[in-house]
């Protein structure tokens, strides 16, 4: 490996450009593949123009590339695979395919004792029926495949309800998933370098709304040793099992103090945003040691941080930071209804400042949807 490496990512959202910042100071050059030539990782390192189901482009931003990466889990995994011969691809390609098929996700959690709500796999319109009778109601009928944000998704009440759910999800295979009523939604982090090391965050609370996430608190309010304890355990097996490389994220429901897993992301993640400022080392320099197979760095927090995501319109840093522990994070990206165009990170040194000033930035700030 060169003195300066070069690391490709297949994807160049702000979750690259994220990446491509922590790179900088690291002396890593990163080198982005994206279908749109405004991605916003092209502040940060060189862009490849490309899609990312093309594996010509994948192969073209690889090429000279000391290790390749994505950030972006719907890419397909054959682009990637065609170059491990070649060129190290963290984390393996086997992660893509599992977080890419609910259903091959949720089985792989549950033949490594990782609890998760009742689900059943339906392909065809025929099979609805069955499976919500399996499931039980109320129950969440998602597409097997590329859903995000809560799109691709319906909350079915009753047997009527249950008539139109094949053609409302566009008549493609789904699964059929128990409606958790879970007491908060948490993430874990954890990062699993070349030599097999680990290091885990502390877990998130995250705070939806309209299916989209807008607040994380890291480490999550009144984190257990308990609770931290089955994260960790849950991380630990897939980490492990997949012979993963890099930062993973798997989304829990906690519900009376036990932890279901919900789904898992192979790469960084939004709800690790809080790492930045709140955690001794970054999610996005984390998983630049992680694949360049050099040592991990400490994933405790520093105090208690909450992440404010930037829903629709951007904060405005000349009123935000104002507020003590405040800092800004523009993605560069045109506001639009829904999307998230950047996020506001404050940080406390304990959990009831952190309140009061989450407080102060909602009311310069209010969320669009509030
Ligand atoms: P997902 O696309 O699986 O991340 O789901 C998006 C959001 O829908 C989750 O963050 C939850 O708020 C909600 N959700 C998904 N699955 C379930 C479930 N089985 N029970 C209750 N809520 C769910």
């Amino acid at each position: 490996m060169s003195d300066r490496p070069l690391v490709a990512v297949l994807g160049g959202g702000q979750l690259g450009r994220m990446l491509g910042i922590a790179g900088l100071p690291l002396g890593v050059t990163l080198r982005f593949l994206d279908p749109s030539p405004e991605a916003g990782a092209r502040a940060v390192g060189e862009l490849v123009v490309g899609e990312l189901d093309d594996e010509t482009a994948v192969a073209r931003v690889a090429d000279g590339a000391d290790v390749v990466t994505y950030e972006w889990e719907g890419v397909p995994a054959d682009g990637p695979r065609a170059i491990t011969t070649t060129i190290p691809v963290r984390p393996a390609p086997v992660a893509l395919e599992v977080a890419q098929d609910r259903v091959a996700e949720k089985e792989t959690f549950t033949r490594l004792g990782i609890d998760v709500a009742a689900f059943v796999a339906i392909d065809a319109a025929d099979d609805v029926p069955a499976a919500l009778e399996a499931v039980g109601l109320p129950a969440v009928v998602k597409t097997r495949r590329g859903g995000y944000d809560g799109k691709g998704q319906r909350v079915v009440g009753s047997t009527e309800d249950a008539g139109g759910v094949w053609d409302a999800l566009g008549g493609v295979p789904l699964v059929a998933e128990a409606h958790v009523p879970f007491d908060r939604e948490l993430s874990v982090l954890a990062a699993r370098a070349v030599d097999g090391s680990t290091a885990c965050y502390p877990l998130v609370e995250n705070v939806h709304a309209a299916g989209i996430l807008r607040t994380s608190f890291g480490p999550a309010r009144g984190l257990t040793e308990e609770l931290q304890s089955a994260g960790e355990t849950i991380a630990a097996r897939l980490l492990d099992d997949l012979d993963y490389v890099g930062v993973l994220a798997v989304e829990l429901f906690e519900r009376d103090g036990a932890l279901l897993a919900n789904e898992m992301a192979p790469r960084v993640h939004n709800s690790g945003h809080w790492t930045i400022e709140g955690a001794h080392t970054s999610q996005f320099e984390q998983h630049l040691r992680a694949v360049l197979g050099w040592p991990l760095g400490r994933a405790d927090a520093r105090g208690s941080t909450a992440v404010i995501n930037c829903i629709g319109h951007m904060a405005d840093p000349s009123t935000v930071l104002a507020v003590p522990g405040a800092h800004v994070h523009d993605y560069a990206k045109s506001p639009r209804p829904g999307r998230k165009v950047g996020h506001v990170t404050i940080v406390a040194d304990d959990e009831a400042t952190l309140a009061a000033r989450v407080a102060q930035v909602r009311a310069i700030d209010p969320d669009d949807r509030a």
